[in-house]
């Protein structure tokens, strides 16, 4: 019999990456090609179209589907790309049925912490879990609800972007317009930042020599080494930083009372020692009364869970 496959497309600003996912979620084979996303709607689709033609099966194979990433906003239900401020190439774009009509099989957009959110239900550390909060922290925070086994899109497909849930009023500005919202906050380039204010009033600090002494190239990477070096301020940066990420959590679970919480993304590999410190905050400071009963667990998706998340979408 023969072997049948998804295919996940992930949709970058530079790049399209796409793999052939087999039923137990194995990316099986791998494929990249630039993306144009300041050209014209045609070539960003043509990069879409070369990344899938790299992966189409032989005749021994045969896909279930495509799915696809993109950056948002876009429409989950008609695959309407609306008009992502990273893909200006797009604008209202069909993108679901032209690749739809090239392929003849059946295909899913959706944007990236929906569908991650999804494969680590299917295939990674959610398996078993039907209500499930992801959240994907790296250069900004994403988010996805998984609500009895299936993506929760909300009204026109917009749901679950809980990243820019605000937290503080008064805070900084983040990019998508609002205050203190936890991506500005707690991201990996927030974390760079308050490393570097408090640089100011303490020089001394190993960050500033693990950076060569240049303060900009102060970024989360570096104050998570520091930190495990015994540096005070990194330390306080990491500490901050798993107070704000608890006190969000915590707020997610009041609204939504997950089975589980899952963390993915580039800065969870450096939360991961201190997963059980941020559970603890947030045991006892919440009005839930099973905090305990929630577990934070790391994805099993890293880099790939785009074209993870993409082909999840076709299940
Ligand atoms: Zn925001």
């Amino acid at each position: 019999m023969s072997e049948v496959f998804a295919l996940g497309v992930d949709i970058g600003g530079t790049k399209v990456a796409a793999g052939l996912v087999d039923a137990q979620g194995q990316i099986v084979k791998r494929a990249r090609v630039p993306m144009n996303a300041t050209g014209d709607a045609e070539s960003g689709l043509a990069a879409v179209i070369a990344g899938i033609r790299e992966l189409m099966p032989s005749s021994a194979v045969s896909i279930r589907g495509i799915g696809i990433c993109s950056p948002g906003p876009l429409d989950p239900r008609t695959g309407v790309v609306i008009n992502p401020p990273n893909l200006p190439c797009w604008r209202n774009f069909p993108l679901a049925e032209r690749v739809r009509s090239a392929y003849n099989v059946a295909v899913k957009v959706d944007n990236d912490a929906n569908a991650a959110g999804l494969a680590e239900v299917l295939w990674g550390a959610a398996r078993g879990y039907k209500n499930v909060f992801y959240a994907t922290v790296g250069t900004g925070i994403g988010s996805g609800i998984i609500l009895n086994g299936r993506i929760l899109h909300g009204r026109t497909g917009a749901a679950g972007e809980a990243g820019h849930m605000g937290i503080d009023v008064h805070g900084p500005k983040c990019p998508c317009g609002k205050k203190g919202c936890i991506e500005v906050l707690a991201s990996g380039p927030a974390i760079g930042r308050r490393a570097r204010h408090k640089l100011a009033s303490h020089p001394d600090s190993l960050l500033l020599q693990m950076a060569d002494g240049d303060i900009q190239a102060v970024n989360g990477e570096v104050v998570s080494r520091a930190a495990q070096q015994g540096d005070a301020v990194a330390k306080e940066v990491i500490d901050e930083t798993l107070e704000l990420i608890a006190y969000w959590l915590g707020n997610v679970i009041d609204f939504q009372e997950p089975d589980v919480i899952v963390m993915g993304g580039g800065v969870s590999t450096m939360l991961a020692p201190y997963l059980e410190s941020i559970r603890k905050r947030w045991i006892g400071s919440i009005v839930n009364p099973w905090p305990e009963q929630v577990p934070l667990l790391l994805a099993r998706y890293g880099e790939e869970a785009g074209i993870a998340g993409a082909a999840a979408l076709c299940e």
